[in-house]
């Protein structure tokens, strides 16, 4: 079996252009511009291509975007002065606090400092409550970009065995928990996990979230199956970088019976989930319908 290629880039563009349509909407009918701050404490490279590419994407569709840097050695007291300020700014819909934060300031402390109504990266603790219980949260943007993309593939997902490998806050966990909420049967493999491959080869989903590169073989893969490959690790292959997943792609593709690519296939719908959630607060916010297909 040959796998289809899940084309995150190009369903990624198509939940921009939705979320663009429902904003053009939003301003025409009802006067309203979401509004997404990013808040950017320190120098890290990797976090500044992040906020750029955010920003970017978010005026491209329409919204506005506040971009908030910090220096390095800002005091959580000032941090929380500026998130606390954004919290009651009506124009405001979305708060997202780029990690990871400087050593000395509390992330816990900050993430749980924004108004869970406007944590659009769906890591405060209250969000995290309300999923795990079945109601109405705010869903952190990757695990929301997987399940777009299963629902899209499969239709339904009722009845199916899954396996997510990696148990992080912010993809392993909210993953298994989206899975359950689409009736999935859920396991959550990890580092202490025994016979990893006996595990994976039952799955009819496999979600890898571990950022080790290439760890899964395709003779893991139960034939048929659909595979989701989180994993972002940079690599030197014949003298040059290269992106690759947790799951050795070729080998898997072979077997499965689709699969996200590395890159091209998870990364991009982040950032489109991160969009379609300011979207969705701000609906909230309005006391307006949510926009469909956009939300867990
Ligand atoms: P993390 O380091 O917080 O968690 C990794 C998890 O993998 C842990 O729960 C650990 O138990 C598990 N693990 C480690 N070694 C293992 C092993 N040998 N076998 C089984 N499980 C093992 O990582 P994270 O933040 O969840 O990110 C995971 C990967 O996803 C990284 O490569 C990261 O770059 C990528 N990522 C991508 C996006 C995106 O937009 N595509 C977003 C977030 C994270």
């Amino acid at each position: 079996m040959v796998a289809q290629v899940i084309d995150g880039k190009a369903f990624a563009a198509k939940v921009r252009a939705q979320v663009a349509d429902q904003v053009a909407k939003l301003k025409e009918e009802n006067g309203i511009t979401p509004g997404l701050a990013v808040v950017l404490v320190g120098e890290d490279p990797a976090s500044q291509v992040y906020v750029r590419s955010k920003g970017k994407q978010t005026v491209e569709v329409g919204m506005n975007s506040y971009e908030h840097k910090l220096e390095a050695n800002t005091s959580e007291e000032d941090l929380l002065a500026l998130i606390d300020k954004l919290n009651s700014d009506p124009a405001v819909h979305g708060i997202l606090v780029q990690l990871p934060l400087p050593k000395h300031l509390n992330e816990d402390l900050v993430i749980n400092s924004i108004d869970p109504a406007k944590d659009v990266d769906g890591f405060h603790i209250s969000n995290v409550g309300l999923l795990g219980t079945g109601q109405k949260s705010m869903v952190p943007c990757t695990p929301l970009g997987c399940l777009m993309m299963l629902r899209e593939h499969h239709g339904s997902l009722s009845g199916m065995d899954a396996v997510v490998i990696g148990r992080s806050n912010i993809v392993g966990k909210p993953m298994a928990q989206l899975l359950l909420g689409d009736s999935c049967t859920v396991t959550i493999a990890h580092s202490r996990t025994k016979d990893l491959p006996d595990v994976v080869r039952r799955a009819d989903i496999v979600v890898a979230a571990v950022g080790r590169p290439e760890m899964v073989p395709g003779d893991w893969i139960k034939e048929g199956a659909t595979v989701i490959d989180v994993g972002i690790n940079r690599i030197e292959r014949d003298g040059k970088n290269k992106l690759v997943g947790d799951v050795d792609y070729a080998s898997a593709a072979e077997r499965a019976g689709a699969i996200t690519p590395v890159p091209g296939g998870v990364g991009p719908m982040t950032i489109a989930c991160l969009l379609a959630n300011t979207l969705t607060a701000c609906c909230r916010a309005n006391g307006l319908p949510e926009p469909e297909g956009l939300t867990a």
